[in-house]
């Protein structure tokens, strides 16, 4: 049994660290709980939500990508915005995140983190047997947990269907890829890139206008911040002033190594304060030029 690191960041509310690859989050209610994200697939998720509570839960996901869906199979049904349906079938493993692409994905964290995990690399993932049903997550959809609503809100940009949560009890935002410190907008959604860059930004200032609900900020993964701390406000701010940068040309780009390159490939990245902007395919700097 793999054992997975978990921290109470706020009353009720629990982060589980899966081992650097990304953080699956617990909110728990009087009668119910809500898990975000199921990781990339490496230990016992369902366990490890069992220490945590002993309620029925509800498992909801932000985006499609693999390192956060790569867990779902170990679920019935989970909850997605229909946006990223295209992303992967339902009850088929057709479109199910490869093996291949999730050892990979966990090499390369493996690689930059340099720590010792408690698993087996060669066994820690599994290919999928079968896909859970999906259910459609909608823009302001409240799951009400008892004692506690946590409001699911469309964030689109990182993937077309990307959704943030808002738990009203202790007024925590879990933005999941929406903003890391290095946001990755798919240059490909819109019909150019700077459209893309544009969609973005509308996305994340939907969610910034609404900041009268929330007072602290978790992402979905904790290369920029430590386990268990706050992601500082400054880093969204940062994201959004940055693509306005981008779109009116002011913007500062830098070269830098690729976090998720293996050879050591270099990627070009919008720099505002500590906040980067950068695209999952494609170079921001040629792409978004008047
Ligand atoms: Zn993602």
């Amino acid at each position: 049994m793999i054992k997975m690191p978990f921290y109470e960041i706020q009353d009720g509310i629990f982060e589980i660290d899966e081992f650097d690859c990304d953080n699956i989050f617990v909110i728990t209610g009087d009668e119910r709980a809500l898990v975000i994200d199921t990781g990339t697939g490496i230990g016992d998720l369902r366990d490890t939500i069992r220490r945590i509570t002993d309620k029925p839960y509800e498992v909801a996901l932000t985006h499609a990508h693999p390192d956060h869906i790569g867990g779902a199979d170990r679920f019935e049904a989970v909850w997605l915005h229909p946006d990223d349906w295209f992303m992967l079938d339902e009850k088929t493993c057709e479109k199910a995140p490869t093996l291949a692409y999730r050892n990979n994905y966990m090499e390369i964290i493996r690689a930059r983190e340099k720590k010792f995990y408690d698993y087996d690399p060669e066994s820690a993932l599994h290919e999928w047997e079968a896909a859970p049903k999906l259910l459609p997550l909608a823009d302001r959809q409240e799951f009400n947990l008892g004692g506690r609503t946590v409001t699911a809100v469309h964030c689109p940009g990182h993937t077309p269907g990307e959704m943030v949560f808002i738990d009203d009890k202790t007024k925590t935002l879990l933005i999941g890829d929406a903003c890391n410190c290095n946001l990755l907008v798919n240059a490909g959604w819109k019909e150019t890139p700077r459209d893309s860059v544009r969609a973005t930004l509308e996305g994340l200032l939907a969610v910034t206008k609404l900041h009268a609900l929330y007072e602290h900020i978790y992402n979905s993964h904790h290369d920029y911040r430590s386990f268990g701390c706050e992601l500082p406000g400054f880093v969204v701010n940062d994201a959004v002033q940055c693509m306005r940068e981008i779109l009116d040309g002011t913007a500062e780009y830098q070269e830098i190594p690729n976090p998720l390159s293996k050879e050591g490939a270099k990627k070009t990245i919008a720099l505002k304060g500590k906040s980067m902007v950068s695209f999952m395919e494609g170079d921001i700097q040629k792409e978004c030029r008047r």
